[in-house]
Protein backbone atom coordinates (compact mmCIF):
# COMPACT_ATOMS: atom_id res chain seq x y z
CA UNK A 1 0.00 0.00 0.00
CA UNK A 2 0.92 3.72 -1.05
CA UNK A 3 1.65 5.85 1.84
CA UNK A 4 1.67 9.01 -0.31
CA UNK A 5 -1.39 9.87 -1.59
CA UNK A 6 -1.72 10.30 -5.49
CA UNK A 7 -2.71 13.86 -6.43
CA UNK A 8 -5.75 13.81 -9.19
CA UNK A 9 -6.85 16.97 -11.09
CA UNK A 10 -9.76 17.64 -12.50
CA UNK A 11 -10.25 19.82 -16.03
CA UNK A 12 -13.90 20.36 -17.19
CA UNK A 13 -13.88 21.15 -20.69
CA UNK A 14 -16.73 23.09 -22.02
CA UNK A 15 -17.95 26.58 -23.04
CA UNK A 16 -21.76 26.25 -21.70
CA UNK A 17 -19.80 25.78 -18.57
CA UNK A 18 -17.60 29.09 -18.72
CA UNK A 19 -20.87 30.46 -19.90
CA UNK A 20 -22.79 29.40 -16.77
CA UNK A 21 -25.56 27.33 -19.00
CA UNK A 22 -24.44 24.44 -17.13
CA UNK A 23 -23.66 23.58 -14.11
CA UNK A 24 -20.95 22.23 -12.96
CA UNK A 25 -22.07 19.15 -11.60
CA UNK A 26 -19.18 16.57 -12.96
CA UNK A 27 -16.33 18.29 -11.10
CA UNK A 28 -18.70 18.18 -7.60
CA UNK A 29 -19.44 14.39 -8.05
CA UNK A 30 -15.60 13.97 -9.27
CA UNK A 31 -14.57 15.26 -6.29
CA UNK A 32 -16.08 14.14 -3.79
CA UNK A 33 -15.31 10.58 -5.36
CA UNK A 34 -12.11 11.46 -5.15
CA UNK A 35 -11.78 12.26 -1.12
CA UNK A 36 -13.97 9.02 -0.97
CA UNK A 37 -10.93 7.40 -2.42
CA UNK A 38 -8.31 8.68 -0.43
CA UNK A 39 -6.81 10.70 -2.84
CA UNK A 40 -5.70 14.33 -3.00
CA UNK A 41 -7.18 16.73 -5.24
CA UNK A 42 -5.28 20.17 -5.34
CA UNK A 43 -6.90 22.07 -8.41
CA UNK A 44 -10.33 21.59 -10.91
CA UNK A 45 -10.15 23.49 -13.95
CA UNK A 46 -13.12 24.91 -16.41
CA UNK A 47 -11.96 25.98 -20.16
CA UNK A 48 -13.92 26.35 -22.61
CA UNK A 49 -14.00 24.59 -26.24
CA UNK A 50 -10.84 26.37 -27.45
CA UNK A 51 -7.86 24.06 -28.89
CA UNK A 52 -4.95 25.71 -27.46
CA UNK A 53 -6.57 26.68 -24.11
CA UNK A 54 -7.84 23.09 -23.75
CA UNK A 55 -3.89 21.89 -24.48
CA UNK A 56 -2.60 24.53 -22.36
CA UNK A 57 -5.20 23.14 -19.63
CA UNK A 58 -3.79 19.34 -20.01
CA UNK A 59 -0.50 20.57 -19.31
CA UNK A 60 -0.29 22.16 -16.90
CA UNK A 61 -2.60 19.57 -15.08
CA UNK A 62 -0.36 16.60 -16.36
CA UNK A 63 3.06 19.07 -14.96
CA UNK A 64 1.65 19.16 -11.31
CA UNK A 65 -0.54 16.04 -10.55
CA UNK A 66 -0.14 12.25 -10.92
CA UNK A 67 -4.01 11.59 -12.56
CA UNK A 68 -6.03 14.35 -15.26
CA UNK A 69 -9.68 13.70 -15.19
CA UNK A 70 -11.44 15.31 -18.26
CA UNK A 71 -14.81 15.37 -18.47
CA UNK A 72 -16.39 16.72 -21.63
CA UNK A 73 -15.25 17.02 -25.66
CA UNK A 74 -15.69 13.68 -26.29
CA UNK A 75 -18.61 13.76 -28.78
CA UNK A 76 -19.04 13.33 -32.84
CA UNK A 77 -19.31 17.23 -33.68
CA UNK A 78 -15.85 19.17 -34.71
CA UNK A 79 -15.91 21.42 -31.42
CA UNK A 80 -15.33 17.81 -29.50
CA UNK A 81 -11.61 18.24 -29.44
CA UNK A 82 -10.58 16.71 -25.43
CA UNK A 83 -9.43 13.24 -26.93
CA UNK A 84 -7.83 14.51 -30.03
CA UNK A 85 -5.52 17.70 -28.15
CA UNK A 86 -4.68 15.21 -24.81
CA UNK A 87 -3.39 12.83 -27.31
CA UNK A 88 -1.18 15.27 -29.03
CA UNK A 89 -0.20 16.46 -25.33
CA UNK A 90 0.56 12.74 -24.61
CA UNK A 91 2.62 12.08 -27.91
CA UNK A 92 0.24 9.48 -29.19
CA UNK A 93 -1.52 8.90 -32.08
CA UNK A 94 -5.26 8.40 -32.51
CA UNK A 95 -6.12 4.49 -33.62
CA UNK A 96 -9.45 2.71 -34.68
CA UNK A 97 -10.50 0.76 -31.96
CA UNK A 98 -12.78 -2.02 -33.30
CA UNK A 99 -14.83 -2.94 -30.58
CA UNK A 100 -15.40 0.68 -29.82
CA UNK A 101 -16.67 0.76 -33.43
CA UNK A 102 -19.21 -1.95 -32.95
CA UNK A 103 -20.29 -0.69 -29.96
CA UNK A 104 -21.01 2.92 -31.32
CA UNK A 105 -23.24 0.75 -34.55
CA UNK A 106 -25.41 -1.31 -32.22
CA UNK A 107 -26.09 1.73 -30.19
CA UNK A 108 -27.59 3.44 -33.24
CA UNK A 109 -29.15 -0.16 -34.61
CA UNK A 110 -31.07 -0.49 -31.25
CA UNK A 111 -32.28 3.20 -31.11
CA UNK A 112 -33.01 2.75 -34.67
CA UNK A 113 -31.13 5.74 -36.04
CA UNK A 114 -28.39 5.93 -38.67
CA UNK A 115 -25.19 6.67 -37.73
CA UNK A 116 -23.22 9.15 -39.96
CA UNK A 117 -19.36 8.98 -40.57
CA UNK A 118 -18.37 11.74 -37.75
CA UNK A 119 -19.58 8.75 -35.18
CA UNK A 120 -16.45 7.21 -36.06
CA UNK A 121 -14.45 9.80 -34.94
CA UNK A 122 -15.72 8.66 -31.51
CA UNK A 123 -14.14 4.93 -32.12
CA UNK A 124 -10.66 6.94 -32.32
CA UNK A 125 -8.46 5.76 -29.12
CA UNK A 126 -4.98 7.03 -28.61
CA UNK A 127 -2.35 4.01 -29.10
CA UNK A 128 -1.38 1.70 -26.02
CA UNK A 129 -4.60 3.14 -23.55
CA UNK A 130 -7.42 1.60 -22.04
CA UNK A 131 -10.66 1.84 -23.28
CA UNK A 132 -13.43 2.23 -21.02
CA UNK A 133 -16.76 0.51 -22.15
CA UNK A 134 -19.87 3.34 -22.35
CA UNK A 135 -23.10 1.46 -21.40
CA UNK A 136 -25.48 4.60 -21.83
CA UNK A 137 -23.84 6.40 -24.73
CA UNK A 138 -21.71 6.52 -27.62
CA UNK A 139 -18.57 7.67 -26.83
CA UNK A 140 -15.95 5.25 -25.01
CA UNK A 141 -14.09 6.59 -22.26
CA UNK A 142 -10.27 6.59 -22.31
CA UNK A 143 -7.39 6.24 -19.88
CA UNK A 144 -3.80 7.18 -21.65
CA UNK A 145 -1.19 6.02 -19.70
CA UNK A 146 1.80 9.05 -19.99
CA UNK A 147 5.22 8.49 -18.42
CA UNK A 148 4.33 7.19 -14.80
CA UNK A 149 0.87 9.26 -15.10
CA UNK A 150 -2.73 8.62 -16.08
CA UNK A 151 -4.77 10.75 -18.29
CA UNK A 152 -8.43 9.89 -18.36
CA UNK A 153 -10.63 11.24 -20.79
CA UNK A 154 -14.83 10.56 -19.74
CA UNK A 155 -18.20 11.59 -21.42
CA UNK A 156 -19.76 15.29 -20.52
CA UNK A 157 -22.79 13.62 -19.76
CA UNK A 158 -23.50 13.04 -16.08
CA UNK A 159 -25.98 10.12 -16.92
CA UNK A 160 -22.64 8.69 -19.21
CA UNK A 161 -19.88 9.81 -16.55
CA UNK A 162 -21.41 8.61 -13.33
CA UNK A 163 -21.65 5.27 -14.37
CA UNK A 164 -18.26 5.17 -16.07
CA UNK A 165 -16.39 6.17 -13.34
CA UNK A 166 -18.19 3.62 -10.74
CA UNK A 167 -17.02 0.74 -13.35
CA UNK A 168 -14.19 1.26 -14.72
CA UNK A 169 -12.30 4.38 -12.79
CA UNK A 170 -12.65 3.23 -9.62
CA UNK A 171 -10.99 -0.53 -9.91
CA UNK A 172 -8.63 1.25 -11.95
CA UNK A 173 -7.75 3.80 -9.04
CA UNK A 174 -7.71 0.90 -6.60
CA UNK A 175 -5.40 -1.22 -8.51
CA UNK A 176 -2.87 1.84 -9.33
CA UNK A 177 -2.84 2.48 -5.19
CA UNK A 178 -2.99 -1.30 -4.60
CA UNK A 179 -5.35 -0.03 -1.42
CA UNK A 180 -9.28 -0.08 -1.34
CA UNK A 181 -10.93 2.72 0.71
CA UNK A 182 -13.72 1.76 2.77
CA UNK A 183 -16.54 3.90 4.98
CA UNK A 184 -19.52 3.66 6.77
CA UNK A 185 -21.58 6.22 7.92
CA UNK A 186 -23.17 6.26 11.26
CA UNK A 187 -26.24 8.94 11.31
CA UNK A 188 -27.17 10.27 13.90
CA UNK A 189 -30.33 12.43 15.39
CA UNK A 190 -31.19 14.64 18.20
CA UNK A 191 -27.32 15.66 18.95
CA UNK A 192 -25.60 18.64 17.60
CA UNK A 193 -22.62 18.57 15.70
CA UNK A 194 -20.25 20.32 18.26
CA UNK A 195 -21.75 18.08 21.24
CA UNK A 196 -21.50 14.74 18.53
CA UNK A 197 -17.52 15.55 18.32
CA UNK A 198 -17.16 16.69 21.95
CA UNK A 199 -18.50 12.86 22.44
CA UNK A 200 -16.11 11.39 20.29
CA UNK A 201 -12.70 13.75 20.22
CA UNK A 202 -11.11 10.57 22.10
CA UNK A 203 -11.74 8.45 19.24
CA UNK A 204 -10.83 11.18 16.57
CA UNK A 205 -7.73 11.99 18.74
CA UNK A 206 -5.98 8.50 18.55
CA UNK A 207 -7.61 7.23 15.21
CA UNK A 208 -5.63 7.53 11.71
CA UNK A 209 -7.19 4.30 10.47
CA UNK A 210 -9.76 4.25 10.11
CA UNK A 211 -10.27 7.83 10.32
CA UNK A 212 -13.43 9.48 11.67
CA UNK A 213 -14.78 12.72 10.41
CA UNK A 214 -18.55 14.45 10.99
CA UNK A 215 -20.30 16.17 8.96
CA UNK A 216 -23.61 18.50 10.04
CA UNK A 217 -26.75 18.35 7.31
CA UNK A 218 -30.17 19.82 8.55
CA UNK A 219 -30.66 18.47 11.47
CA UNK A 220 -28.72 15.58 11.40
CA UNK A 221 -25.27 14.48 12.21
CA UNK A 222 -23.32 12.18 9.99
CA UNK A 223 -20.38 10.34 11.25
CA UNK A 224 -18.27 9.13 8.53
CA UNK A 225 -15.74 5.83 9.61
CA UNK A 226 -12.94 5.29 6.42
CA UNK A 227 -10.43 2.93 6.35
CA UNK A 228 -7.72 1.97 4.11
CA UNK A 229 -6.65 -1.72 3.69
CA UNK A 230 -4.93 -4.15 0.85
CA UNK A 231 -8.44 -5.79 0.33
CA UNK A 232 -12.42 -4.61 0.89
CA UNK A 233 -12.57 -7.22 3.94
CA UNK A 234 -9.40 -5.40 5.68
CA UNK A 235 -10.72 -2.27 5.42
CA UNK A 236 -14.20 -3.55 6.54
CA UNK A 237 -13.00 -5.40 9.71
CA UNK A 238 -10.95 -2.26 10.57
CA UNK A 239 -14.30 -0.38 10.73
CA UNK A 240 -16.64 -2.66 12.68
CA UNK A 241 -15.34 -2.27 15.87
CA UNK A 242 -15.34 1.67 15.88
CA UNK A 243 -18.78 1.80 14.55
CA UNK A 244 -19.80 -0.73 17.44
CA UNK A 245 -18.82 1.72 19.32
CA UNK A 246 -20.79 4.74 18.28
CA UNK A 247 -23.25 2.61 18.55
CA UNK A 248 -22.76 2.54 21.98
CA UNK A 249 -22.10 6.13 22.85
CA UNK A 250 -24.88 7.46 20.44
CA UNK A 251 -27.51 4.64 21.10
CA UNK A 252 -31.07 5.12 19.96
CA UNK A 253 -29.98 8.63 18.56
CA UNK A 254 -28.39 6.82 15.81
CA UNK A 255 -31.55 5.84 12.73
CA UNK A 256 -28.96 4.19 10.55
CA UNK A 257 -25.38 2.71 9.36
CA UNK A 258 -27.05 2.11 6.00
CA UNK A 259 -25.63 4.74 3.56
CA UNK A 260 -28.82 4.26 1.71
CA UNK A 261 -31.44 4.37 4.62
CA UNK A 262 -32.26 8.15 4.82
CA UNK A 263 -33.96 9.87 7.93
CA UNK A 264 -37.47 9.30 6.32
CA UNK A 265 -37.18 5.67 5.32
CA UNK A 266 -36.15 5.05 8.72
CA UNK A 267 -39.05 6.44 10.32
CA UNK A 268 -41.10 5.07 6.96
CA UNK A 269 -39.69 1.26 7.98
CA UNK A 270 -40.28 2.23 11.74
CA UNK A 271 -43.91 2.88 11.20
CA UNK A 272 -44.20 -0.32 9.14
CA UNK A 273 -42.55 -2.52 11.80
CA UNK A 274 -44.65 -1.51 14.41
CA UNK A 275 -47.76 -1.52 12.28
CA UNK A 276 -48.56 1.97 12.63
CA UNK A 277 -50.47 4.34 10.29
CA UNK A 278 -49.64 7.70 9.77
CA UNK A 279 -51.35 10.98 9.63
CA UNK A 280 -49.66 14.46 8.35
CA UNK A 281 -51.31 18.25 9.50
CA UNK A 282 -48.82 20.44 8.69
CA UNK A 283 -49.26 24.72 8.25
CA UNK A 284 -45.45 26.23 7.69
CA UNK A 285 -44.00 23.52 5.99
CA UNK A 286 -46.94 23.04 3.48
CA UNK A 287 -46.59 19.61 2.61
CA UNK A 288 -42.95 19.40 2.83
CA UNK A 289 -43.25 16.53 5.67
CA UNK A 290 -45.64 14.35 3.80
CA UNK A 291 -43.44 14.97 1.06
CA UNK A 292 -40.46 13.56 2.78
CA UNK A 293 -42.18 10.46 3.55
CA UNK A 294 -43.51 9.83 -0.12
CA UNK A 295 -39.90 10.00 -1.21
CA UNK A 296 -39.90 7.02 0.19
CA UNK A 297 -41.12 3.56 -1.89
CA UNK A 298 -43.57 1.65 0.10
CA UNK A 299 -44.74 4.89 1.86
CA UNK A 300 -48.23 3.93 1.00
CA UNK A 301 -47.81 1.18 3.05
CA UNK A 302 -48.00 3.86 6.31
CA UNK A 303 -48.86 7.18 5.11
CA UNK A 304 -52.95 7.89 5.19
CA UNK A 305 -53.40 11.02 4.47
CA UNK A 306 -51.62 14.74 4.45
CA UNK A 307 -53.28 17.91 5.47
CA UNK A 308 -52.04 21.22 4.74
CA UNK A 309 -54.36 23.61 6.67
CA UNK A 310 -53.03 26.76 6.39
CA UNK A 311 -55.07 29.70 7.52
CA UNK A 312 -57.04 29.44 10.69
CA UNK A 313 -60.24 28.56 9.32
CA UNK A 314 -58.30 25.50 7.85
CA UNK A 315 -57.44 24.53 11.01
CA UNK A 316 -60.51 24.77 12.57
CA UNK A 317 -62.87 22.99 9.87
CA UNK A 318 -60.26 20.62 8.75
CA UNK A 319 -58.07 19.81 12.30
CA UNK A 320 -60.45 20.28 14.41
CA UNK A 321 -59.08 22.91 16.26
CA UNK A 322 -60.82 24.75 18.61
CA UNK A 323 -61.88 28.67 17.44
CA UNK A 324 -61.12 30.20 21.05
CA UNK A 325 -57.96 27.87 21.43
CA UNK A 326 -56.58 30.36 18.43
CA UNK A 327 -58.23 32.94 19.65
CA UNK A 328 -56.36 32.60 23.44
CA UNK A 329 -52.75 31.27 22.17
CA UNK A 330 -52.86 31.86 18.65
CA UNK A 331 -52.43 29.90 15.66
CA UNK A 332 -48.68 29.40 16.38
CA UNK A 333 -48.89 28.24 20.06
CA UNK A 334 -48.44 24.65 21.87
CA UNK A 335 -51.93 24.18 22.10
CA UNK A 336 -52.44 24.76 18.82
CA UNK A 337 -49.86 22.08 17.99
CA UNK A 338 -51.38 19.51 20.48
CA UNK A 339 -55.16 20.09 19.03
CA UNK A 340 -54.02 20.05 15.16
CA UNK A 341 -52.21 16.01 16.28
CA UNK A 342 -55.62 15.40 18.00
CA UNK A 343 -56.95 13.57 14.73
CA UNK A 344 -60.91 14.39 13.89
CA UNK A 345 -63.67 12.40 12.52
CA UNK A 346 -63.04 13.68 8.86
CA UNK A 347 -59.84 12.44 8.45
CA UNK A 348 -58.94 8.45 8.13
CA UNK A 349 -57.79 6.56 11.29
CA UNK A 350 -54.32 6.97 12.11
CA UNK A 351 -52.33 5.62 14.91
CA UNK A 352 -49.76 8.49 14.78
CA UNK A 353 -50.90 11.91 13.65
CA UNK A 354 -47.84 14.40 13.72
CA UNK A 355 -48.60 18.36 13.22
CA UNK A 356 -46.27 21.51 12.67
CA UNK A 357 -47.47 24.77 13.28
CA UNK A 358 -45.37 28.00 13.02
CA UNK A 359 -43.42 31.04 11.37
CA UNK A 360 -41.05 30.63 8.39
CA UNK A 361 -40.63 34.26 7.98
CA UNK A 362 -38.64 35.97 6.86
CA UNK A 363 -40.40 38.70 8.18
CA UNK A 364 -40.41 38.71 11.95
CA UNK A 365 -41.72 40.52 14.91
CA UNK A 366 -42.28 39.98 18.91
CA UNK A 367 -45.49 38.63 18.50
CA UNK A 368 -44.64 36.65 15.75
CA UNK A 369 -41.11 35.76 15.85
CA UNK A 370 -39.72 33.92 12.57
CA UNK A 371 -38.36 30.52 13.39
CA UNK A 372 -40.71 29.42 16.62
CA UNK A 373 -41.92 26.15 15.39
CA UNK A 374 -44.30 24.09 17.15
CA UNK A 375 -44.38 20.39 16.39
CA UNK A 376 -47.14 17.95 18.04
CA UNK A 377 -46.73 14.00 18.07
CA UNK A 378 -50.02 11.98 18.84
CA UNK A 379 -48.85 8.20 18.77
CA UNK A 380 -51.96 6.39 19.97
CA UNK A 381 -53.48 8.57 21.95
CA UNK A 382 -50.03 10.37 23.50
CA UNK A 383 -49.56 13.57 22.82
CA UNK A 384 -45.34 15.34 22.94
CA UNK A 385 -45.44 18.71 21.76
CA UNK A 386 -41.93 20.69 21.44
CA UNK A 387 -41.03 23.71 20.80
CA UNK A 388 -38.20 24.90 18.44
CA UNK A 389 -36.59 28.11 17.41
CA UNK A 390 -34.62 27.70 14.42
CA UNK A 391 -32.37 29.57 12.58
CA UNK A 392 -32.08 30.70 9.06
CA UNK A 393 -34.32 31.98 5.43
CA UNK A 394 -37.37 30.30 4.83
CA UNK A 395 -36.50 27.32 2.81
CA UNK A 396 -33.95 26.90 5.76
CA UNK A 397 -36.70 27.22 8.63
CA UNK A 398 -39.31 24.98 6.49
CA UNK A 399 -36.55 21.72 5.97
CA UNK A 400 -35.39 22.13 9.96
CA UNK A 401 -39.29 21.63 10.95
CA UNK A 402 -39.46 18.90 8.71
CA UNK A 403 -36.65 17.05 9.72
CA UNK A 404 -37.38 17.49 13.10
CA UNK A 405 -40.77 16.54 12.90
CA UNK A 406 -39.32 13.27 11.44
CA UNK A 407 -37.19 13.09 14.32
CA UNK A 408 -39.85 13.52 16.57
CA UNK A 409 -42.28 10.91 14.89
CA UNK A 410 -39.03 8.51 15.42
CA UNK A 411 -38.30 9.18 19.02
CA UNK A 412 -42.15 9.23 20.14
CA UNK A 413 -42.64 5.67 18.30
CA UNK A 414 -39.55 4.34 20.18
CA UNK A 415 -40.88 5.28 23.47
CA UNK A 416 -44.24 4.06 22.65
CA UNK A 417 -42.57 0.53 22.32
CA UNK A 418 -40.77 1.01 25.20
CA UNK A 419 -44.09 1.40 27.29
CA UNK A 420 -45.51 -1.34 25.66
CA UNK A 421 -42.50 -3.57 26.13
CA UNK A 422 -41.91 -2.51 29.67
CA UNK A 423 -45.78 -3.00 30.45
CA UNK A 424 -46.14 -6.47 28.74
CA UNK A 425 -42.67 -7.38 31.34
CA UNK A 426 -44.45 -6.43 34.12
CA UNK A 427 -48.06 -7.83 33.95
P1 LIG B 1 -21.75 14.51 -26.27
O1 LIG B 1 -21.47 13.25 -27.01
O2 LIG B 1 -23.11 14.53 -25.63
O3 LIG B 1 -21.41 15.75 -27.05
P2 LIG B 1 -19.37 15.12 -24.75
O4 LIG B 1 -18.49 14.15 -24.03
O5 LIG B 1 -18.82 15.74 -25.98
O6 LIG B 1 -20.75 14.43 -24.98
P3 LIG B 1 -20.00 17.75 -23.96
O7 LIG B 1 -20.36 18.01 -25.39
O8 LIG B 1 -18.89 18.51 -23.38
O9 LIG B 1 -19.72 16.21 -23.71
O10 LIG B 1 -21.28 17.91 -23.04
C1 LIG B 1 -22.48 17.25 -23.37
C2 LIG B 1 -23.50 17.55 -22.30
O11 LIG B 1 -23.08 16.96 -21.06
C3 LIG B 1 -23.67 19.02 -21.95
O12 LIG B 1 -24.57 19.67 -22.77
C4 LIG B 1 -24.16 18.94 -20.53
O13 LIG B 1 -25.53 18.66 -20.50
C5 LIG B 1 -23.41 17.77 -19.96
N1 LIG B 1 -22.16 18.19 -19.30
C6 LIG B 1 -20.97 18.40 -19.88
N2 LIG B 1 -20.05 18.77 -18.99
C7 LIG B 1 -20.66 18.80 -17.79
C8 LIG B 1 -20.25 19.12 -16.46
N3 LIG B 1 -18.98 19.45 -16.20
N4 LIG B 1 -21.17 19.06 -15.47
C9 LIG B 1 -22.43 18.70 -15.74
N5 LIG B 1 -22.89 18.40 -16.97
C10 LIG B 1 -22.04 18.44 -17.99
MG1 LIG C 1 -20.05 17.24 -27.15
Amino acid sequence: MNDEKLVVEIVCVGTEILLGNIVNTNAAYLSEKIAGLGLSCYYQTVVGDNPNRVEDAITTAINRSDIVILSGGLGPTQDDLTKEIAAKVCGKELILHEESLKDIEDFFKKKGINYTDNNVKQAMVPVDSIVLKNNNGTAPGIIIPYENKHVVLLPGPPNELKPMFEESVVPYFHKLTNCVITSQTVKVVSVGESLAETMIMDLIDNQTNPTIATYAKTGEVHIRVTASADSEEKARKLIKPVVKELKVRFGNNIYSTDENVTLEKSVVDLLAASDLKIMTVESCTGGMLASRLVNVPGASEVLKCGLVTYSNKAKRKLAGVKKTTIQKYTAVSAQTAREMAKGTDLGPKSDVIVSITGYAGPDSSEEEPAGLVYIACNVCGNITVKEFHFKGNRMKVRESATVNALVLVRQCILEYISQMTFGEKTE
